[in-house]
């Protein structure tokens, strides 16, 4: 059930992501998910091109992370982690541990996305503690996104997140130029000019470079070429720097590879995760280290690594999560992900043909039309909701990342429901 008086609770008194109290945009209220599909609570069902920002891999409801979830519950929802072990944290860290390159060897589990960057911030700064210098600055890339808490948003672009609003309180870092070069694209040894200035200029303050390893997500959904990023490895070791890799959206399958950096071969001293790592179910992030930067921290005048949230190693998240990569481990999603990225190779790319688009991307289970003026949000919406699928468009950007299970007549709906989108001139604005 959900009232026209749950509706206007909402509009008045709940603040949704990044949005106004005055003047919210329409909510639609989701009252069941099921595989690839949402329910609406009028009845209707929209297709889910969003996996609820790249989390529900496996599709909503899967019945064997319900069932891992209530057998956990029925153990023990949840025990403070201080001088506390239990199962779950011990199972899911010993996967993260297999699944991750082997160097990475240490686990701090975090809450969310953001807790686990702020956390690799943290560790890298401890890091260079431990070796008794003091490094604050942090080098990272323009169009970057790596969460909403103040650490995680100074290394965000600074446009995009308006750093504007924060001067004087946020800290000020590095920003090289964004990658030029595309994924598919010829490489071409420039596109890595400015930040290789940038870290022979500052290395001796840098306490590490983080970025997202190949795909810039809420940033700008930009896919860069693996070369750029073997690039920043190599710099990071010549100048001593550590890397920390930001694959909260990218983990999991989702460009392709389990990881973003496998398309580089690139190993990150510090390794952040999230999102999919419960499939969709519950918040749970990670941040990985190497056991050097661990026992370094460990030299650290603090004698220990800082931080330590009340939720800290949830079992029922740990639990899920657990049945979540055990579902990876059983290995469908490379083809799962190979059949989404060549349907949408061949149903969006046709699209950059169409006079409102300024380009079309495709990498793994992630397409997106970029258009030159920005798309009107609630319009855009509204007509994809009655079209049948669940899309949310931002700034030029419309974009799909379905659950992997997504079948090919369910994408179909999806990416011509985008092709549609695009030949109604009141969908965009400006
Ligand atoms: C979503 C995201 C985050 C933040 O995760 P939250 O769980 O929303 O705090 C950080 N980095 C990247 C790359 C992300 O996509």
């Amino acid at each position: 059930m959900f009232t026209s008086q749950d509706a206007e609770f909402d509009r008045q008194h709940i603040w949704h992501p990044y949005t106004s109290m005055r003047d919210p945009l329409p909510c639609y209220p989701v009252v069941a998910a099921q595989g690839m599909h949402l329910q609406l609570a009028d009845g209707r069902q929209l297709v889910d091109g969003m996996s609820s920002w790249w989390a529900a891999i496996h599709g909503y409801n899967h019945p064997r992370l319900n069932q891992a979830m209530q057998e956990q519950m029925a153990q023990m929802s949840h025990v403070m982690f201080g001088g506390i072990t239990h199962p779950a944290a011990v199972a899911l860290c010993r996967q993260l541990v297999a699944l991750t390159p082997a160097a990475l060897e240490c686990v701090f589990l975090a809450d969310s996305g953001s807790v686990a960057v702020e956390v690799a911030m943290k560790m890298a700064m401890q890091y260079w503690l431990g070796r008794g210098e003091t490094r604050q600055q942090f080098l990272t890339l323009q169009r970057g996104y790596h969460g909403d808490t103040f650490a995680a948003m100074s290394v965000c672009d600074p446009d995009n997140s308006m750093h504007s609003l924060w001067r004087g309180y946020l800290p000020e870092h590095h920003f090289a130029a964004a990658p030029q070069c595309g994924f598919d694209d010829p490489w071409d040894e420039r596109d890595a000019d400015d930040f290789v200035r940038l870290i022979e200029q500052h290395h001796p303050r840098l306490a590490a470079v983080i970025l997202e390893p190949i795909v810039q997500g809420a940033g700008g959904m930009r896919f860069y070429h693996p070369r750029y990023l073997q690039r920043v490895r190599e710099c990071c070791d010549r100048y001593n720097v550590l890397l920390i890799a930001d694959e909260i959206a990218t983990g999991f399958g989702r460009t392709g590879k389990l990881f973003a950096c496998e398309h580089a071969e690139v190993t990150p001293d510090i390794l952040c995760v999230g999102k999919a790592l419960t499939g969709g179910m519950m918040t749970l992030a990670a941040t990985l280290a190497t056991r050097h930067v661990a026992d370094t921290i460990s030299n650290s005048p603090a004698g220990c690594f800082m931080h330590g949230p009340t939720f800290m190693g949830n079992p029922l998240a740990c639990a899920v999560a657990v049945e979540s990569l055990s579902l990876l481990n059983e290995g469908h999603w490379p083809q799962q992900v190979a059949r989404i990225e060549q349907q949408l190779r061949d149903e969006l790319l046709p699209l950059r043909a169409a006079p409102q688009v300024a380009d079309v991307r495709v990498l793994g289970a992630i397409g997106v039309v970029e258009t030159h003026r920005p798309v009107n949000m609630a319009r855009l919406q509204r007509f994809f909701v009655e079209r049948g699928v669940w899309i949310r468009p931002f700034g030029r950007l419309i974009y799909l990342m379905p659950p992997y299970i997504i079948t090919p007549e369910a994408l179909g709906a999806l990416t011509q429901a985008v092709a549609e989108a695009l030949t109604q001139e009141a969908h965009f604005s400006g």
